[in-house]
């Protein structure tokens, strides 16, 4: 195992990824461990949102919508996104934010499976997923119940009384992953729907939905797809489904003919039926930038890598910063790894703003937890080996230990 700066360029000089970082804006000097909460600017968006603001939205103006192609971007660049996560074509649609997919989909899961009254979650979910499902199950005050047990005890949770099955496929805490086949199949050996939440694992390790069988997908295009803040997200419904999938969001632009007009809505006989209003183009254009930007690259390729990342700091922290007050939360597994590290310390939060004071972004995640994400497209074994260095020092020296780096900020 590599063990000093010099052992991580050579890594670095033998990366057959490495040509891939050019196509990103990084400032100099900087250590960005954090394209899990907010990938980098791909440098090509640059001159793409130009030409679309300058001749698209400038000159074509409303023309665009047929002639620059507009209407068709949602499904286009769903195409592309299907690509990523083992989808067939037509499969995938970018719209609304990831919360809002999860309504549509939940209440669609609920739709297709009346007389089940529970959605089945991990207890440790992100956030927005459970705040979803509550949300879904407060409106109509019918009976359903959100049932969150720990991940272990998922697949023994799931009965016939289980609607579907929501899970996040990488844990965006521990940076665990989950096996995607074997649960899904639990799920459907008691008659569920599987929706997977996609945020944490597509773009950085290869995701197959086909081959897992699952009903339902959502994720998200601004983390490892790298489409910029707030980028729309994306929905999978499977083939099977699509004729039956059935949600509430029922706005003009999944109508089955969104120009005639008509009063009473039918739903498009395709994966349009999940989309509601108009789609958002120039984040829609920059979104489709940073998918071709992953698609340059090889998915297997990039899965290697990121476990190279990860094991070489997860190396790092044992060797260099043991007695320090760190816990790996991530498992040591490869298998049962996805693309972060997460360190738990008691003074977590005061040591990440240090850290970013020194230019090593990461990020913190309550009431503990150093969370540093490793993106195989961008990242350099030289990050790793700085990231850790520049940690050790900070928790030898107690730099964390001064009352600024305790000031919490709005987003963390
Ligand atoms: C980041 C993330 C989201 C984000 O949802 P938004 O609606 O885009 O804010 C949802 N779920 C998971 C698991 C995430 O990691």
């Amino acid at each position: 195992m590599p063990t000093t700066r010099a052992d991580a360029e050579a890594l670095d000089a033998a990366d057959p990824l490495a040509h891939h970082r050019a196509a990103f804006y990084l400032p100099d000097g900087l250590v960005y461990l954090d394209g899990n909460s907010l990938g980098p600017v791909p440098i090509a968006a640059v001159s793409r949102l130009g030409q679309v603001i300058a001749h698209e939205w400038g000159e074509q103006l409303i023309r665009g919508w047929n002639d620059a192609g507009w209407i068709a971007m949602p499904r286009r660049i769903g195409d592309k996104i299907a690509r990523l996560i083992g989808a067939q074509p037509g499969e995938v649609i970018v719209t609304d934010s990831t919360s809002v997919n999860l309504f549509k989909v939940l209440s669609a899961s609920i739709k297709l499976h009346p007389h089940r009254r529970v959605i089945l979650s991990e207890r440790d979910n992100f956030p927005t997923d459970l705040y979803i499902a509550q949300g879904r199950t407060h409106l109509l005050d019918d009976g359903h119940a959100l049932r969150l047990v720990d991940a272990d005890e998922l697949p023994a949770a799931i009965d016939g009384d289980t609607a579907v099955v929501m899970l996040t496929q990488v844990n965006y805490r521990t940076g665990r992953l989950y096996d995607m086949d074997s649960l899904t199949q639990a799920a459907h050996a008691h008659g569920a729907l599987m929706l997977w939440d996609l945020a944490h694992s597509a773009g950085a390790l290869p995701v197959n939905l086909t081959a897992a069988q699952a009903d339902f997908a959502v994720g998200c295009g601004y983390k490892y797809l790298n489409g910029g803040p707030g980028a729309p997200a994306y929905l999978y419904v499977a083939t099977r489904h699509q004729p039956h999938f059935s949600q509430p969001l029922s706005g003009w632009l999944g109508h089955a003919s969104p120009f005639a007009f008509e009063t009473e809505y039918r739903p498009a006989e395709s994966i349009d039926r999940a989309l509601s209003g108009t789609p958002p183009i120039l984040s829609m254009s920059a979104l489709e930038v940073g998918i071709e930007s992953l698609l340059a690259a090889d998915l297997q390729a990039l899965r290697a890598k990121s476990l190279a990342l990860t094991e070489l700091f997860i190396h790092l922290v044992d060797e260099r910063c043991a007695d320090l007050g760190l816990r790996l939360l991530t498992p040591r597994d490869p298998a049962q790894r996805g693309s972060q590290v997460s360190l738990a310390h008691p003074e977590g939060y005061a040591v990440m703003q240090a850290l970013i004071a020194r230019d090593v972004i990461g990020d913190f995640r309550a009431p503990d937890i150093l969370r540093f994400g490793l993106a195989p497209l961008y990242n350099r074994y030289v990050d790793v080996w700085d990231a850790v260095e520049a940690l050790r020092d900070i928790l030898a020296t107690r730099a964390w230990d001064r009352p600024q780096w305790q000031r919490r900020a709005a987003v963390t």
